[in-house]
């Protein structure tokens, strides 16, 4: 397109990018240049450079030069550039979280910085990348990981930052460059993370745009990004328009979903210990995070006991009333039974208590978690809500309660857990259940290594297999076979 200056998109992006370039080779890497029009677009008021560029054209073509400017570097080399992005994401993870949580109005700030601290510590690096060796009669069979080229990825206003750091991480240990087209809704956020990125990346030794963005992100500029051909991989997070779209792109995509991660609580629990993590795990970021607790099933006999728990624990226990008037508010359609419900989007992630607000209740504290008792056939128990209001609904037994669970879940295969101490009925709702992440006895955060054992991964890639992504998922195998020789037995 030709702006009222006269020069083409293109042309700007050009000189963007040289002088980006320019600036990545040297002491003033750290500056941020703005390219600025007569036009008015808001492409060119916004800062380009440092992996920032106007269209996905020149995104993809800047990462292809830094993919294969990465792939004559050595395992070393790329060790040591990992190394500097989690040095500068630690860094740099609380000013990242306060800028995400202004930004979209999403979760808790101090949540937000346990999601970015939890990526750069524990997302894996290239430590995982271990070759397989097979002898023989025949010779030796060498399997590596090797990478992919340049990656689109595209990702959600829930995580905005943390998902960008996982993904960096996973994806630049496998040897891979990226296209990031984020929400459109965390662009600001998301451009000063992939800015620190980048300079993070140069000082590591990494060459420029090894990591890069569309400065201005639209549900168009991803499209364009899933069928681009120089993009070898996709990698999509969120919910299940985009998962659609990319897998029809006739790429290879790797894409993670939505889920309703139900949890069920048997009569043989530890109560209190039950009530106290749900709470935890449910308020988690105000249950935006896709493998927070969005429902709870109890058996008949432990569930007053539990909902009791609940409220000493700090939970605000909705009455009937209460429940209908929060109905009222947090749902801008409700479709009948066993249907889920049209959430109200100004109110996903806010604070329990800007909900109660909402509702007319008046509320003396700042409560983590809203918990109220309902049918099985409630719209909360079939809904992703991702704000703190629990569900919780009571069955006969822990059978039915696994099979509810299996129901409320969608089929998404995405996460879910159950409280217990009968080991063959953990066993039996595991299996049932057939979730990327199954956890027992803890806050489902713990299923991402928060509390629990573990890498963690940000992108949850239920609907392709792959599970929590990591560098092997961004890897491609290549075997490499020598005849009748370098068998030292
Ligand atoms: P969203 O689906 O609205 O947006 C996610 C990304 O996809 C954004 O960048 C958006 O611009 C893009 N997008 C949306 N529709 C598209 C389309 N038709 N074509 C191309 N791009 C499109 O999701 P969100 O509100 O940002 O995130 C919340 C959802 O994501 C929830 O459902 C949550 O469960 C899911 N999620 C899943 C994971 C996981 O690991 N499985 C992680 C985070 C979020």
């Amino acid at each position: 397109m030709i702006r009222q200056g006269g020069i083409s998109d293109q042309q700007v992006d050009t000189i963007a990018r040289r002088l980006a370039e320019r600036l990545s080779g040297s002491s003033a890497a750290q500056a941020k240049f703005t390219v600025k029009q007569n036009e008015p677009a808001s492409a060119f008021r916004e800062a380009l450079g440092e992996g920032v560029f106007a269209t996905v054209d020149a995104a993809v073509e800047a990462a292809g030069i830094a993919f294969r400017e990465l792939d004559g570097m050595s395992l070393a080399g790329r060790q040591k550039i990992i190394a500097a992005i989690r040095e500068s994401m630690l860094e740099h993870s609380e000013e990242l979280a306060r800028h995400a949580q202004r930004e979209t109005g999403l979760g808790r700030v101090e949540h937000k910085i346990i999601k970015n601290r939890l990526v750069t510590q524990k997302t894996a690096g290239t430590e995982v990348l271990t070759p397989q060796a097979v002898t023989g009669d025949n010779g030796l069979t060498l399997t590596e990981y090797a990478p992919y080229g340049v990656i689109g990825a595209i990702t959600p206003t829930t995580n905005p930052t943390s998902t960008i750091i996982c993904n960096t991480i996973a994806m630049l240990s496998a040897g891979n460059s990226i296209v990031f087209n984020v929400h459109p809704s965390a662009r600001e956020c998301s451009m000063a993370n992939i800015r620190l990125l980048h300079r993070a990346i140069i000082r590591g030794g990494g060459p420029a745009n090894l990591v890069t963005a569309v400065a201005e992100p639209t549900i168009k500029s991803a499209q364009t990004l899933m069928g681009h051909k120089g993009i070898r991989l996709l990698a999509v997070t969120g919910g299940s328009g985009v998962v659609e779209q990319a897998m029809k792109s006739g790429k290879r995509a790797i894409c993670a979903g939505p889920g309703n991660p139900p949890v069920v609580v048997d009569a043989t629990a530890d109560i209190e210990h039950a009530a106290r993590s749900i709470i935890a795990g449910a308020s988690f970021d105000n249950n935006i995070v896709c493998v927070d607790e969005k429902e709870v099933i109890a058996v008949e006999s432990i569930v007053e006991e539990l909902l009791q728990q609940m409220g000493r624990q700090g939970a605000y226990v909705l009455t009937a009333g209460e429940l209908h008037r929060v109905e009222q508010a947090i749902f801008s359609e409700q479709r009948g039974p066993r249907q889920r419900a049209v959430v109200e989007k100004d109110l996903i992630g806010k604070n329990a208590k800007e909900i109660l607000l909402r509702a007319g209740i008046s509320c003396a504290g700042d409560p983590p978690l809203l918990v109220a008792r309902v049918p099985n056939d409630h719209p909360l128990i079939w809904t992703e809500q991702m704000m703190p209001v629990l569900p919780v609904t009571s069955v006969p037994d822990v059978n039915q309660g696994i099979e509810l669970a299996k129901e409320a879940e969608h089929g998404f295969g995405h996460s879910a857990g159950m409280y217990s101490r009968d080991i063959d009925a953990l066993s039996r709702m595991a299996r049932t259940i057939n979730t990327s992440i199954f956890t027992k006895n803890g806050p489902f955060f713990a299923g991402l290594g928060e509390g629990g054992e573990g890498y963690t991964s940000f992108t949850i890639a239920s609907p392709t297999g792959e599970g929590l992504t990591g560098p092997i998922s961004f890897s491609r195998l290549r075997r490499c076979v020598m005849v009748d020789h370098f068998r030292i037995v």
